[in-house]
């Protein structure tokens, strides 16, 4: 980064309580919470082990949340929420990384198994080598890789994964990645969220501004000549071939990426926009 930039401040709203705190706050926020305090009194219920989880986007760190989930939920269920929250456009894969460990949502176990017998007519290539010649290549190519990264599926737990204090990264799509930095802040026995994930806190939607007036924008023109561009209602309509190749602004690190869209459900969907005492932030959109 060689420009300067004025200090940024994110602000982002307790979802127990309703107030705001800036990110940094948030995490002292949610300890001293009253009326988050009130509601782990209140709990009723089997109580489990849960996991307090703090996600942001480091190339994007405006976007950010915190969240409570079961120590014991496999990788899945978190994979789960932040397609459905954040990332989620067209069934990408995705992956969580933890040290040397990868965690994929696609992983099919590779063993070695004998080829499928062919009728004898259908074989383009007589066979070169026998199957347990092929065995013996398989093994040694095993060997050759052990010091690979662990690859591993989403079946695993995260309490097996991850514990309090660490920090893994999350990548969704290969081809044009959204990339998410988790910490697992703290845990705690309570009553586990029935849809699997509470939201404790999230980001008000940054201000984007459109490239040409600064006001706020409301799309992305991701045709544009030199790249994406932010544009308000009215400057978005002065381009040729409106609406083709505009992507709406939403409150999510993945705004203006692929075929993104916004949350496919809709109680994800939070466009606040910080109070206005609080809203001397204007982030730029590449400010990467
Ligand atoms: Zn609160
Ligand atoms: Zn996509
Ligand atoms: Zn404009």
């Amino acid at each position: 980064m060689t420009r300067k930039r004025k200090r940024q401040v994110s602000y982002g709203k307790c979802f127990v309580c309703g107030r705001s705190a800036s990110k940094q706050g948030m995490t002292r926020h949610l300890k001293s919470c009253k009326a988050r305090q009130e509601a782990i009194a209140a709990e009723q219920g089997p109580k489990e082990r849960l996991f307090h989880i703090r996600v942001d986007c480091p190339y994007a760190p405006m976007y950010w949340m915190h969240i409570e989930i079961r120590a014991s939920a496999p990788l899945v269920e978190l994979d789960r929420f932040l397609r459905a929250v954040w990332v989620e456009c067209c069934r990408h894969l995705s992956q969580f990384v933890v040290d040397n460990t990868y965690y994929l949502s696609n992983r099919t176990k590779r063993t070695w198994e004998p080829p499928k017998e062919e009728p004898e007519e259908d074989k383009i290539v007589p066979e070169a080598i026998t199957t347990e010649e092929q065995k013996v290549l398989w093994d040694a190519l095993e060997t050759l890789f052990s010091d690979w990264p662990e690859e591993k599926g989403m079946e695993v737990p995260l309490e097996q994964a991850v514990q309090v204090g660490s920090t893994f990264k999350y990548e969704y799509d290969m081809g044009t990645p959204t990339e998410l930095r988790l910490k697992v802040i703290e845990e705690r026995e309570g009553v586990p969220p029935l849809d699997g994930v509470r939201i404790l806190a999230r980001n008000y939607a940054p201000f984007i501004p459109c490239e040409e007036c600064g006001e706020r924008a409301t799309v992305i023109h991701v045709w544009g000549e030199e790249g994406p561009i932010a544009l308000c209602d009215r400057h978005a309509r002065e381009v040729p071939n409106w609406p083709e190749g505009f992507l709406p602004v939403v409150n999510s690190p993945r705004v203006g990426e692929c075929a993104y869209v916004g949350p496919y459900h809709e109680e994800y969907r939070f466009e606040e926009v910080a109070p206005a005492d609080l809203r001397s932030t204007s982030f730029a959109m590449r400010n990467a």
